[in-house]
This record gives C-alpha cells, structure tokens and sequence, in this order.
C-alpha cells in the first residue's frame, strides 16, 4: 500500500448521469477535472437502473407480443425465454455504453480514479484506491454520489430470495412467484417484467393507489392491463414481516381488515431510494444535509459551502437520470464562471410500465390546487388510426390548459410510446406554448403524436376523431375514458 498526495484543480465525486455529463461540459470548457468512482463509470443509471431494467422490459415485452401475435394472424410456436442469455444480452448493452462513457470522458482529458472517496475538509479528500491512499486537495468539488435503495429495517436482502432493484435485474432463474413490495415505479417495471416472462407476481403498497403522485385517469390504464396479465394487486395493505422460510419467503400483511401470512419464491423491495451522503464526511467539510440526507443547494447547485456543488440524486427530487444531467450541465458552466441557472419549466417524468406513463408540468390536480382555472382535455389512444394499427389502443393523452390565458399547463399520457411522445410536450412548455399551438400544428398520419394535437383540440372543444358533446369553454370540453 503506498500513499500518495495529489492536487485536482475539479474534482467531480461520482461518475453517474450527473457526474460524467458535468465532467465533461468542465472539460468542454477548459478545466481539468479528475473523476472519483467506487465503481464502474455510469453509475446507477448505466449499470443497475435505466438501462438494464429497459432492456429487460424490451425483452419481455417482445415475449409477451410473441405470445399474442397468433390474435393478428402471425403463429408462433416454441418462444421460449432463455433468461441466463437475455441477462448476457443486457450485460452486453450496459457494458457497450459504460465503454462509451469511458472512452468519453478519456477523449476530453478527464482523469479517472478508482477508489472509494471521503472528504476530510472543504478543499481536500482521501481515496482509497487498490494500490493505496491518495490525498487530494481541489479548488472546487462537485458532490454527484447518487443513492440506493431504501431498506426495510430488519429485512435482510440477501439479492437471492430477498431482492432490491439490483439484485432483481440479475436473477438467474424466471422465479415461479415474487411480491413486489412498494407500487412505485421501479417496482412496477421490474414486476411486469417479470409478469410477462412467466412469473405469479403480486404487488403490495401501502397508500390507497398504485405510482402515488401520477394521476390516477392514467394509473387506472396500467392498473387494468396488470390485472389482466393476472398481476395480483393489494394497495392500502403494510408488510408487518419478511422471513426466509425453507423454500422461498414469508410475508405478513394486513390490509386494515385482516392480517395473513403469503409465501412467494422472492420477493423484491422498492420502497424508495436514499441519497448516498452517510460516511462521505460532509461535516468535515461543513456541507448540510437536509433531515432525509439530501444535500441542499442554490439556483447553481452550489452547496453551503461555495466551492462545493452538489447534483443528481444526493441534491434531492426528482431522483431522475435527465434532471442530474442537467444539473451537472449548469453546475459545470457555473464553475466555469458562465451565466448559468437551473431554472427547468418542463421536468419529463417516464414509468416504463405497459402501457408506458409520460408526465411533464402540472396536473390537473396540482392546477386546481394552485387556484388556477383549467381546462381539460382528454384524447382516448382508442380514436387514433396508428395506435389501433400497431395493436396498442389503451392509452389516453389528458392535456391541461389555463383556461384564462390559454397556456398549456401540463400533459400526461398512458400509452405506446408515451416516454417518447412527451419530448413534444416538454418543448412545448418550456417555450411557453399556448394550448392552441398544438392543435394549429400539422402532425404527420398515421401517428402516434397525432394524439397530442386532438388532446388539444379536445381541450379547445373541437376534436375530430371523438364527439364532443359541448361546445369550447373553461372546463367544458372534457372527454372521460
Ligand atoms: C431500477 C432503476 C430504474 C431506473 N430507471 C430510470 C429511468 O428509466 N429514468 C430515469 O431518469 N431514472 C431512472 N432511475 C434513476 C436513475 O438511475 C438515477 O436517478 C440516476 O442514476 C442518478 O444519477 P446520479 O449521477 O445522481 O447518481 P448515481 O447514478 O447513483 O451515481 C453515483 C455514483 O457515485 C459513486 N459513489 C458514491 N459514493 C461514492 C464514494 N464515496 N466514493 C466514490 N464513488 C462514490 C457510485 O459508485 C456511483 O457510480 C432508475 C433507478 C433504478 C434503481
């Protein structure tokens, strides 16, 4: 072991989604920066979260289409899931971009450390790396450590019969049951996953309703298509209990009503994510920490302390990949003495469930208890010729406008391609489009975004493809599914 001292003029802590998309705009703007990483670059994101759990929805996916394709006229017999080479195939996916990431962060000069970092004041640090300690001093710091999952006190995940998300995207073998604990959205995309490939999935979640702060006119799509994939569905129901039996896991519930004890070969926690700001020694460097141990900080994600930033998920909500990208975008111009802000008007929100659910601006319930006068419009995936032609007419684009000003305010989509089809939503808000904007602009037929334009002539009163019973006014012209 030898110890070494080293001087980094940035230092990026955490090469995630935040961390290496600031490392590199640093670099693009002139500065040296040396990037710390416990592990592999890409973070959560790349390695155990976005990408491999939407390979594994793509894989089961297709399963599933396979199965059904005999109901259009294609016969398939013999699909059969192979689930050690479907999780080589997701390896190969993550490996092929972390490579990426790597060879980028190279190709723009960042220097790389492995080794697990912890600060012991506000200019310098130490690594502990496998040849030995390094002690760093750095002008400025930007913190990008990330989180993980959430734990059950006195649950035991054994990543065997007792799962968090990572554990749950590298089985080796399509469990014969599983309950999913926690109706957030990383339980439902790994839950239906593994429903398409063959597993008796149960889901438990304490609140009344699946996905918590999503609108309900679009949880209600996801919610019908789990229960016909036979996804058993117990909300306003606790975990009192998980024990390792013999074979497989024990779990008491209670539903208010009853208590009863559940047996399921696996089973997998998702009750949230916690900021990885334990043990990195911020109180050495005088950082705060907010009651949940996320790191406050500015419009600039400047921390407390001036010369440290903090972005992804350690600075707080929403845990999302994209919002951590831009913070480290404004964080890096900031450092680099740029006019910058983080001042996002559209924050686009995608669960990968089937149908996919897309959210970007306020719904309506957040309009209506922000005391403004809303319209609202209601465009069924059912009424548009390319959804009903690729076999996919659940869904519903539900538009929100200020009925005074016109503004568009919010969209919200359950459907095929909703996590694509809210790009046009989010460029809309943020450039301050009218509602009308979207009805005037010409969509391309037979398309899916074609429903985005009649969600705003709905919410105008005057779509094409539904009746519309009443003509235009606030709140009038609403079309329920
Ligand atoms: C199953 C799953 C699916 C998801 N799907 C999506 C999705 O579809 N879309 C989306 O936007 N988001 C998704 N997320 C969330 C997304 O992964 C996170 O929001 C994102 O990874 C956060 O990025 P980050 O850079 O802040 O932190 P992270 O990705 O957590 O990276 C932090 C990095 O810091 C390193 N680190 C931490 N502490 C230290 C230390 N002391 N020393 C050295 N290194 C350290 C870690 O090794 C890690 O590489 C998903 C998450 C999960 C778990």
């Amino acid at each position: 072991m030898s110890n070494q001292k080293q001087s980094a003029d940035v230092v990026v802590l955490g090469a995630g989604p935040a961390g290496y998309v600031c490392a590199i705009r640093l670099a693009q703007l002139g500065k040296k920066v040396t990037v710390i990483d416990r592990a592999e670059v890409g973070g959560v994101c790349l390695n155990r979260g976005c990408i491999p759990s939407k390979a594994l929805i793509y894989a089961g996916t297709l399963y599933e289409k396979m199965a059904h394709s005999a109901e259009i006229g294609i016969e398939i017999t013999g699909a059969k899931v192979n689930l050690p080479k479907l999780m080589q195939w997701k390896d190969s996916v993550v490996s092929k971009l972390t490579g990426g990431v790597a060879q980028l962060l190279k190709a723009n000069g960042c220097a790389f450390v492995s080794g697990e970092a912890k600060l012991t004041g506000a200019r310098e640090l130490e690594v502990k790396t496998a040849q030995g300690t390094i002690a760093m001093t750095f002008n400025q710091l930007v913190l990008a450590t990330g989180s993980r999952p959430a734990a059950i006190p006195g649950v035991e995940i054994d990543q065997k019969r007792v799962l968090d998300s990572t554990g749950a995207l590298s089985l080796k073998e399509i469990p014969g049951s599983m309950l999913c604990i926690g109706g957030g959205y990383i339980g439902l995309e790994l839950g239906t996953f593994y429903a398409k490939v063959g597993t008796k999935v149960t889901v438990v979640e304490a609140f009344p309703s699946l996905l918590g702060m999503v609108d309900q006119d679009l949880t209600r799509v996801v919610q019908r298509r789990l229960e016909k994939m036979g996804v058993k569905l117990m909300t306003q129901t606790s975990v009192k209990a998980v024990k390792a039996a013999k074979k497989g896991v024990e779990v008491t519930v209670n539903d208010g009503t009853k208590e009863q004890t559940l047996s399921f070969d696996t089973v997998l926690v998702t009750i949230g994510r916690t900021p990885n700001s334990q043990g990195l020694g911020l109180e050495k460097a005088g950082i705060k920490v907010d009651a949940k141990g996320f790191v406050p900080v500015d419009a600039q994600r400047r921390t407390n302390v001036p010369n440290i930033y903090a972005i992804g998920d350690i600075a707080g909500q929403p845990l999302l990949a994209h919002k951590g990208s831009k913070e480290g975008i404004v964080a890096a111009e900031a450092i680099a003495g740029k006019k910058t802000v983080y001042d996002v008007v559209a924050m686009p929100a995608v669960i990968f469930t089937d149908p996919e659910i897309a959210t970007v601006g306020m719904s309506e319930a957040e309009a209506r208890a922000a005391g403004l006068e809303v319209k609202v419009g209601v465009f069924p995936f059912a009424a548009n010729g390319r959804a009903l032609s690729v076999g996919e007419p659940d869904g519903l684009v539900k538009m929100i406008g200020d009925a005074k000003t016109g503004r568009l305010l919010g969209v919200h989509i359950v459907g095929a391609e909703a996590s694509n089809l809210i790009a046009e939503a989010a460029l809309a808000l943020e450039l301050g489009a009218m509602v009308e904007d979207l009805a005037l602009t010409v969509h391309a037929h037979p398309t899916l975004p074609e429903t985005l334009m009649e969600a705003a002539e709905a919410t105008l009163g005057h779509a094409i493809h539904i009746y519309q019973r009443k003509p235009a006014g606030a709140g009038a012209a609403q079309v329920r599914v």
